[in-house]
C-alpha cells in the first residue's frame, strides 16, 4: 500500500466540533485533504491498527439530503472497479465514509498531465468504467455524475469509479424527475426539462468522459447556458480527425440525442472498439465469502478483537470499526502487503490515542501520474507549478438534484433562458479545452469564483425546449476536423 509523511493538525470542516474530530482521530491519522467536491471534503488518512492508508469523505449532514442514498448504495455495491467502502461512522453533524485510497489519483489529474490519451491508452480504462458501470445498472443503480473526477486510478492503472453522491436506485422502465449532475456531461433530455431514464443519462455521460479521454476536451462546450443546450440538442460535435472509424461509430452510439437509440452497457462492452482487447477486470464477487478469512480473524484477534463481535459485523453488514479494519486486511492481503508482525494491539476505549509517526516512504505513482503538472491552457502562468490550482480551475462542480419544474422556473426569471453571462470566461469553455493564450491576465482569482458561482447557478438551471434545428454534416476536408451529425439516422 502507498503511504504518506504528512500530519494535517487541524482539519478544515472539522474545527466546528471537536468530538467528530476526536470519534476520526481515535481510529484513524488525518494527512491532508485530497478532494473537495461539491458536497464534503475527502481526506488521507491512516488507519492507525494496520497503517493501511485509505480516504475518508467527510460529509456534512445539514447540506446534503442525498447522504442516506450515497452511504445506501456504497454499502451495497462490491465491484474490482468501484471504490471499496470500509467503515462509516456519524455523529450528529457529519457521516465519515472510510474508503479504499486507489493512490493513483484521478482521471482528470492524469488527462490534464498527458493532454489525450491514445486510443490503445484509453481503452482499457474506459472498459473498467464501463464494466463498473455495467454492473451498477444490473444491480438497479444509477450513478448520475459521471466525470473525469469521479473515476480514480490505483498504482497499477486499475480504475475505480467513485463518488454514488447523486446515485439513486432506479427500477426498470421507472422514469426519474430530478435533474441533476454536472452541466457538460448533461444528457439531451436532462435540458427538456423531462422526465428520464437514469441509466441512459449515465450511458450518455460516458460518451461525454470518453470524449474527454481522447480527444482532450469536451464534445460540448459554449459560453452561455442557451448555446450549450442547443448544441447538446443539435446532436452535433466535432471530431477530430485521429479518431478511428469505430470510435467514431462508438461515439455516435453513446451521444445519440434519443435515448432510446443509445445502447445498453451490455451492448457498449461487446462494441468493436472496445472488443479489440482481453477483458482485464475479474468478475466481481457479488456474494460476500460465507466464512469471514481464518487468517485475518486471527490476526484481529491479536489485534484485541473479540473474534465473534468481527463475524456478526461481518454478517451483519455493519460496516464499523471491526468491519472496516477486517476489510482493510483483507484488501493489504490481496495486495501483498499484509502481515501480523505489522499490527499493535487495539488501542483500549478512551481518549484517542497520540497519533503514531507518520510513516516515511514517498507516495508511490504509477508514471504516468508521477509528476503533476498544469494544462498550460487552463491555468495561468503564474500558478502552472501547482496541480492543485490548476484542477480548481478547471472544475465542474456537480448540481443537486433539483425537482424540474419549480426550481427551474425561477431559475429562468433570474437569468433568462440565454444568459448573457457566460457559461465560463474566455479559454475555461470546459475543464480541458484548450483556452487561447493571454486570457489569464487579470482578475483570475475573481473569474475563478464568479466562474463557480455562475456554474452552481447553471447547473440547477433548465430552460423550455428549443425548437431543434436539423442538425447539418459538414463534409469534411481531408486532415480537418469534422463536424459529425452524431444523431443515427
Ligand atoms: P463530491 O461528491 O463532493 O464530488 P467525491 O466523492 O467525488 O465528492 O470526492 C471529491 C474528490 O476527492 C474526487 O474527485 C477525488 O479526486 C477525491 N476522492 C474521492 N474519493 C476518493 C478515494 N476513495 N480515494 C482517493 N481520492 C478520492
Ligand atoms: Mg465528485
Amino acid at each position: 500500500m502507498v503511504s504518506e509523511s504528512r500530519e494535517e493538525t487541524a482539519l478544515p470542516g472539522l474545527s466546528s466540533s471537536s468530538s467528530d474530530e476526536e470519534l476520526l482521530r481515535a481510529q484513524y491519522q488525518v494527512l491532508r485533504t485530497i478532494g473537495q467536491g461539491s458536497f464534503g471534503h475527502v481526506k488521507l488518512a491512516k488507519h492507525l491498527l494496520t497503517d493501511a492508508l485509505v480516504a475518508v469523505k467527510v460529509l456534512k449532514k445539514q447540506d446534503n439530503p442525498f447522504i442516506t442514498s450515497e452511504v445506501d448504495i456504497m454499502k451495497s455495491v462490491d465491484h474490482p472497479n468501484v471504490v471499496k467502502l470500509f467503515h462509516v461512522m456519524e455523529t450528529d453533524e457529519r457521516v465519515y465514509l472510510v474508503m479504499e485510497y486507489p493512490g493513483g489519483g484521478d482521471l482528470l489529474r492524469h488527462v490534464l498531465q498527458v493532454l489525450k490519451l491514445q486510443e490503445e491508452e484509453a481503452r482499457p480504462v474506459f472498459r473498467q468504467i464501463v464494466s463498473a458501470m455495467h454492473y451498477c445498472h444490473e444491480s438497479g443503480i444509477a450513478h448520475r455524475d459521471l466525470k473525469l473526477e469521479n473515476v480514480l486510478l490505483d498504482t497499477r492503472g486499475t480504475v475505480k469509479v467513485c463518488d454514488f453522491g447523486l446515485g439513486t436506485r432506479v427500477m426498470l422502465g421507472e422514469e426519474l424527475d430530478s435533474a441533476c449532475g454536472t452541466l457538460p456531461f448533461w444528457a439531451p433530455e436532462l435540458f427538456q426539462h423531462q422526465g428520464y431514464d437514469g441509466h441512459k443519462v449515465d450511458v450518455w455521460s460516458l460518451g461525454v468522459l470518453l470524449y474527454c479521454m481522447v480527444v482532450g476536451y469536451l464534445p460540448f462546450r459554449a459560453w452561455t447556458w442557451g448555446k450549450l443546450r442547443k448544441q447538446v440538442l443539435s446532436g452535433r460535435c466535432r471530431i477530430p480527425p485521429h479518431v478511428s472509424p469505430e470510435l467514431q461509430n462508438l461515439f455516435t452510439q453513446l451521444l445519440a440525442v434519443d435515448p432510446e437509440r443509445r445502447p445498453t452497457l451490455e451492448q457498449v462492452l461487446g462494441h468493436p472498439w472496445l472488443r479489440q482487447m482481453e477483458p482485464v477486470s475479474p468478475r466481481p464477487s457479488r456474494t460476500p465469502p460465507q466464512q469471514p478469512d481464518a487468517s485475518i480473524i486471527k490476526v484481529m484477534t491479536y489485534l484485541g478483537y473479540d473474534p465473534q463481535e468481527v463475524r456478526d459485523a461481518l454478517l451483519g453488514r455493519t460496516f464499523n470499526a471491526a468491519m472496516g479494519t477486517y476489510l482493510i486486511l483483507l484488501q493489504q492481503r490481496e495486495q501483498g502487503g499484509y502481515g501480523p508482525s505489522h499490527h499493535g494491539r487495539r488501542p483500549l476505549p478512551g481518549p484517542p490515542p497520540c497519533p503514531s509517526p507518520a510513516v516515511a516512504s514517498s507516495t508511490v505513482l504509477p508514471k504516468t501520474v508521477s509528476a503533476p503538472a498544469c494544462h498550460p491552457a487552463t491555468c495561468p502562468p503564474a500558478k502552472r507549478a501547482r496541480p492543485e490550482d490548476c484542477r480548481k480551475c478547471s472544475k465542474f462542480a456537480s448540481a443537486p438534484c433539483i425537482p424540474i419544474s419549480p426550481f427551474t422556473r425561477s431559475a429562468e426569471r433570474e437569468m433568462g433562458p440565454t444568459a448573457a453571462e457566460p457559461l465560463l470566461p474566455s479559454g475555461q469553455a470546459s475543464s480541458l479545452t484548450t483556452a487561447p493564450a493571454g486570457d489569464h491576465n487579470q482578475g483570475w482569482r475573481n473569474m475563478k469564483r464568479r466562474t463557480v458561482k455562475c456554474l452552481r447557478r447553471l447547473c440547477c438551471c433548465c430552460c423550455p425546449l428549443a425548437k431543434r434545428r436539423s442538425a447539418r454534416t459538414a463534409s469534411p476536408g481531408r486532415g480537418e476536423d469534422r463536424t459529425r451529425n452524431l444523431e443515427p439516422s
